[in-house]
């Protein structure tokens, strides 16, 4: 059982020029079908993390996607992708010998590329640290 409940928010242009809360669910029948229009796909209903949701845009307007998108939502408990950042330090040499490494002498823009190699290597003395950071949207 879903604990998100599709419906369409009718736009302006609604084909079938419903008002913007008229309710237009999921077709089940060919009547049903028959009346559905092309409306962007909200829903609402109640998540794990994020709580009470309502008129909440799938960013579709194809029934199949918008349960596709509202399953994501009930499986993450919230509307965004739960981002576990990586643990990196990135030194700025690292990343001055990396990027001098990736043109090579074969690389694009050779000359430009040499007369950066100075100034870069000695930007690469100040190296700096990306501190690990976990970050958990809501
Ligand atoms: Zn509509």
């Amino acid at each position: 059982m879903h604990g998100l409940t599709l419906n369409r928010r009718h736009i302006r242009t609604c084909a079938k020029q419903y008002a913007q809360n008229f309710r237009i669910f999921q077709p089940t029948s060919k009547t049903q079908r028959a009346n559905d229009c092309e409306c962007p796909i909200a829903a609402e209903g109640t998540l794990m993390i994020e709580g009470l949701i309502s008129n909440r845009s799938t960013k579709t307007y194809e029934w199949k996607k918008a349960e596709q998108i509202a399953a994501e939502w009930e499986q993450w408990g919230q509307t965004t992708a739960p981002q576990e950042i990586e643990c990196r330090v990135i030194t700025a040499s690292y990343a001055v010998e990396s990027f001098l490494a990736s043109q090579g002498p074969q690389g694009r823009n050779v000359e430009g590329v040499i007369r950066c190699r100075s100034p870069l290597r000695s930007l690469s003395r100040l190296d700096f640290q990306i501190h690990p950071q976990h970050t958990r949207h809501r």
